[in-house]
């Protein structure tokens, strides 16, 4: 593929991570607030202020590019909103609520892993070495904040199954009494 187009679909690749992103912006306070687990809060709120600094960075490759950054909707990521916004409406207990909101984040992050992977190759082929560099910078937020999400997953977890033995313990000993009432 000659270089000039393969330009193109560089600008359009970026303009859907900037959409992504700016969509991330909206929904990480919506993610921070909903945590029950302090660390998972905090976890958001550090990432959306990491997020904020990859819209900038993107900012700075299109003004080197002399594009602008809008134009396009990430439906790839309006998806995966959509789908941490269904979680966020069900009516789980703290812990479970905890463990999807791990999910979706998860999933999110995977998906950024992947889109940023693929501008970085762009970028490297079109020997734009200094938007390799700050690609590569939210490549490696975006793996971190996927290993910290797995490593907050653990403990949230079993918080999330012990929940749910609490809750079947206390239906067996409702049942329970109901059962004695019946027989005194
Ligand atoms: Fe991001
Ligand atoms: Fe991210």
């Amino acid at each position: 593929m000659q270089n000039s187009l393969l330009r193109q679909l560089y600008v359009d690749e970026l303009k859907d991570r900037y959409s992504a992103e700016t969509q991330m912006l909206r929904a990480l306070p919506k993610l921070a607030k909903t945590s029950s687990n302090p660390d998972l809060r905090k976890a958001f709120e550090e990432h959306l202020r990491q997020t904020s600094e990859q819209v900038s960075r993107l900012e700075q490759i299109f003004e080197m590019l002399g594009e602008k950054p809008t134009g396009k909707k990430c439906l790839g990521m309006e998806g995966l909103v959509k789908e941490g916004a269904e979680a966020m409406r069900s009516d789980y207990e703290d812990a479970v609520m905890d463990a999807a909101l791990i999910g979706a984040a998860q999933r999110v992050e995977h998906y950024e892993i992947a889109g940023y992977g693929t501008v970085r190759a762009f970028a490297e082929q079109l020997g734009e070495d200094e938007h390799v560099s700050l690609l590569e910078q939210t490549l490696e937020e975006e793996k971190q904040t996927n290993d910290q999400l797995t490593q907050l997953a653990q403990q949230v977890n079993s918080r999330a199954g012990q929940s749910a033995v609490e809750n079947q313990s206390r239906q067996v000993s409702k049942a329970g009494k109901t059962t004695s009432r019946r027989v005194a």
